[in-house]
């Protein structure tokens, strides 16, 4: 058996393409553009890469970006100020805080004062909180992005046995809470959890976010699952760098469906940012979401 690739590459052109289109209509019907704030403390060269992505992506959406590039030494008043006069300006609908920020600053803290309706990494509290709850809210990026593969195999995810293996805020947490929003039956495995591989075997559903290159053994995956692997892992072979998944390479051949690592969840995580941007952006305007 050989799984049908899940091309994230080109579902997340196709929603991209649906985003430019709903900009292009709120310019020139409602006479406003969507914007967002990028913040980057410092130089750490991933998180120059994922930025200098996300601000390419904004300008071909046709939404306006505003870039705050902050030394690393800057005191955590300088950043909270900062988020202060963005949260006021109308012209900025969502704000995007890079992390990490340098250690000496309170992540939790600046992500705190954050307004919520502009908070489209959905990381503040209260957006947390309503996932949890089940209630409206802005969703965090990758995790919605999951979702929306897996939705590109199954019509409806009710009823499916998912495990997600990792308990990050940022990914496995909001992945499972919206599982459950979506009626599957959910597992959450994280790092104390005993007998994986026989939990891993049940699930028709793996989304695997651990961070741990190819952790995940084809042996594990139940024949015909749907696999989503958020993992982004750089190793290198014989002087040779490339970037794999948190899912070994072979599970193609035991899976239903899987995403690939690089051009599965990536690209979906910044089709989606662009989405909360969106929605963030009508919302503030009084607008009802839009339907894409
Ligand atoms: P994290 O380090 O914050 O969390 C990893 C999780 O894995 C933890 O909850 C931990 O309990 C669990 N874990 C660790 N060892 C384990 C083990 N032996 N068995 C079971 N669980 C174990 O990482 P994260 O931020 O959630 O990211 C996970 C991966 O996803 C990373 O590779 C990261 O680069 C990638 N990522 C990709 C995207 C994307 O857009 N594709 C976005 C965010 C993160």
């Amino acid at each position: 058996m050989t799984a049908r690739i899940i091309d994230g590459k080109a579902i997340a052109a196709d929603l991209r393409a649906k985003i430019s289109a709903e900009v292009a209509r709120l310019k020139s019907q409602h006479q406003f553009t969507p914007g967002i704030a990028v913040v980057l403390v410092g130089a750490d060269p991933a998180s120059e890469v994922y930025v200098r992505s996300k601000a390419k992506a904004v300008a071909e959406a046709g939404m306006r970006a505003f870039d705050h590039k902050l030394p690393a030494n800057i005191n955590e008043a300088e950043l909270l100020a900062l988020i202060a006069k963005l949260n006021a300006d109308s012209a900025v609908h969502g704000i995007l805080v890079q992390l990490p920020l340098p250690t000496h600053i309170d992540a939790h803290g600046v992500i705190a004062a954050i307004d919520p309706a502009k908070d489209v990494d959905g990381f503040h509290p209260l957006n947390a909180g309503a996932l949890a709850r089940g209630l409206p809210g802005l969703v965090p990026c990758t995790p919605l992005g999951c979702i929306m593969l897996a939705k590109t195999v199954h019509a409806s995810l009710a009823g499916l046995d998912a495990i997600v293996i990792g308990r990050s805020n940022i990914v496995g947490k909001p992945v499972a809470q919206l599982l459950l929003i979506e009626n599957a039956t959910v597992t959450i495995a994280h790092s104390k959890t005993r007998g994986l591989p026989a939990l891993c075997e049940r699930a028709d559903l793996v989304i695997a976010a651990v961070g741990h290159p190819e952790f995940v053994r084809a042996d594990w995956i139940k024949r015909g699952a749907t696999v989503i692997d958020v993992g982004i892992n750089r190793v290198t072979e014989s002087g040779k760098s490339r970037i794999v998944g948190d899912v070994a390479f072979d599970a193609r051949d035991v899976a239903g469906a899987i995403t690939p690592v690089p051009g599965g969840v990536g690209p979906m995580t910044i089709a989606c940012l662009l989405l909360n941007t969106l929605r963030a952006a009508c919302m503030q305007h009084g607008l009802p979401e839009p339907k894409l």
